[in-house]
């Protein structure tokens, strides 16, 4: 005998593949929805629609954009000359709340992974090295996370971009080892960003 009817099956399923979400979160969060009135469920499914429908990746440095080009790269105040790379959009996020950098970014859209089979054609590292040449970049941040996948990726990065001849430093001081960016606190990071270290 099936515990539930299928339309609520089915919202089980959908949620229970969200990341952090198990079984139990998902039964729960359902029971909500249930519970919830027709404008709240609605807005909540109306939401979902709206981000995949407005939000986009920025041309440039992929980014999480409304239009083609993300706020960062429109902004004439940043700095040109430096760009901080990170994993995710998210990563963007944390750094600029630090404000403490006022450079541009290169999001990679993940990191190295030979375990789930990510190699760098995988990551945006072409375009960096495109940027990098066309945008007279002369210092290059690199603030991949610091579990074992940003440390390969970071390493990775070193050995093409070296030759280019820029100055090339890394994010360390105060994020401990195994730690993704996104989790770090603003003073934490801000002096990671700091204390960085020429590679
Ligand atoms: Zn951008």
């Amino acid at each position: 005998m099936a515990l539930y009817t299928e339309p609520i099956n089915n919202l089980i399923k959908q949620f229970g593949k969200l990341p952090g979400i198990g079984q139990k979160t998902a039964e729960r969060l359902v029971l909500y929805i249930l519970k919830a009135n027709g404008a709240e469920a609605e807005a909540l499914a109306r939401a979902i629609i709206e981000v995949k429908e407005k939000m986009s990746y920025c041309r440039i440095c992929n980014n999480l954009s409304q239009g083609e080009l993300c706020q960062i790269c429109q902004d004439e105040g940043r700095d040109r000359s430096i760009i901080c790379v990170v994993e995710e959009p998210n990563d963007i996020i944390a750094i600029e709340r630090t404000q403490k950098f006022r450079g541009r970014y290169h999001v990679l859209m993940g990191a190295l992974s030979p375990l789930e089979g990510i190699g760098p054609g995988d990551l945006k590292v072409e375009q960096l090295l495109e940027r990098v040449k066309s945008e007279k970049v002369s210092e290059v941040i690199i603030a991949t996370n610091c579990d074992s996948e940003g440390e390969a990726t970071a390493l990775y990065l070193t050995e093409v971009l070296k030759p280019l001849g820029l100055k090339l430093t890394r994010i360390a001081h105060g994020i401990p080892l195994g730690s993704n960016l996104e989790y770090a606190d603003q003073a934490t990071l801000g002096q990671a960003l700091e204390g960085r270290r020429e590679l």
